[in-house]
């Protein structure tokens, strides 16, 4: 790697890059696209890198649509050849989590959304239907609890309330059960200058509730590559793990042993970047990225021949 020493290159260095790279790992928001705006040349950009001959990798902290749905928003953005296979999002990696890593013999209690239900659902983990979830009049006191549950699970929920959270603490008295979460993400951009809360500020409350910490699934847990190197056959030291946010992108990528870059069309800012390299502290060292590029559309450069 460059030593997380937040290098800015330009086109004749990143080919270079790219020369020594096989794999190339990007986070989404932030990097390929902004919401429902894709940044400007990344479909381009991935692309040239399959038609060099590069393994190209979508690793994803937002749970809330399933893969097939993912699809769609590629090609809706302008990817047009992004496969269902390439894309690993931490809904995904959860289930995969659950049924192959902790073989969850029970149910799942699910703090999350669409996407977390139905990538856990075509997993085969089964999970308390919302329907059992939602009895009409349940107050705290007379809530029904599942006596199959056996692992609770945090992710992004906009229909989040005190009810969840009183139920997932009441589960989690139980040391047996799992405490996961799909990711630590405290808040997201949206549009005009406005945010959302992330899944980690849902995590925290029941964190606090039931003085037990969670297990992270997606990025900086290291799980989420294990899972792409189950299924492809991937050298670390022969991958680029692009993305725009140093806690969790640039700490995956450091955490697995890949080079890293940050984008600057996303969440964190080259000072943030030079503050975590200038720091004492190794754990906030491995925040600093190897490379900065202003965008992936940076790579143009580098791919136009
Ligand atoms: N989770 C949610 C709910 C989001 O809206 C976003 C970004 O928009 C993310 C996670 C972060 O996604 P990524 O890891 O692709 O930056
Ligand atoms: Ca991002």
């Amino acid at each position: 790697g460059g030593g997380r020493g937040c290098v800015t290159l330009g086109g004749a260095q990143i080919r270079d890059l790219l020369d020594a790279k096989h794999n190339v790992l990007f986070d989404c928001d932030g990097v390929i696209w902004n919401g429902e705006t894709a940044v400007s040349g990344a479909p381009e950009v991935v692309s040239l890198l399959k038609q060099r001959g590069k393994r190209v990798f979508f690793v994803t902290n937002n749970c809330t649509r399933p893969r097939e749905n993912y699809v769609q928003k590629f090609s809706r953005l302008g990817f047009t050849d992004v496969a269902e296979e390439e894309i690993f999002s931490s809904a995904y990696c959860s289930a995969a989590y659950l049924r192959d890593v902790a073989r969850l013999q029970g149910k799942v209690y699910v703090i999350g959304c669409g996407g977390v239900m139905k990538e856990l659902r075509d997993a085969g983990v089964p999970v308390v239907e919302e329907e059992e979830d939602a009895e009409p009049g349940a107050s705290i006191y007379n809530c029904p609890l599942d006596p199959d549950v056996k692992a609770v699970l945090v992710g992004y929920d906009e229909n989040f309330t005190f009810m969840k959270l009183a139920k997932a603490c009441c589960y989690l008295r139980n040391s047996e059960c799992l405490f996961l979460a799909t990711d630590p993400d405290p808040w997201h951009p949206l549009r005009g200058g406005r945010i959302t809360p992330g899944s980690g500020s849902l995590t925290a409350a029941l964190e606090t509730a039931s003085s037990r910490k969670a297990t992270v699934i997606g990025k900086p847990s290291r799980f989420m590559f294990e899972c792409i190197a189950s299924q492809f056959d991937l050298d670390p030291t022969r991958s680029l793990m692009i993305g725009d946010r140093l806690e969790t992108d640039i700490l995956f990528g450091s955490n697995c042993g890949l080079a890293t870059m940050l984008t600057l069309t996303g969440v964190s800012t080259l000072e943030e970047a030079l503050a975590y390299r200038d720091s004492q502290e190794p754990q906030q060292k491995d925040c600093a990225p190897d490379y900065v590029v202003e965008s992936v559309a940076d790579f143009l450069q580098a791919l136009d021949d």
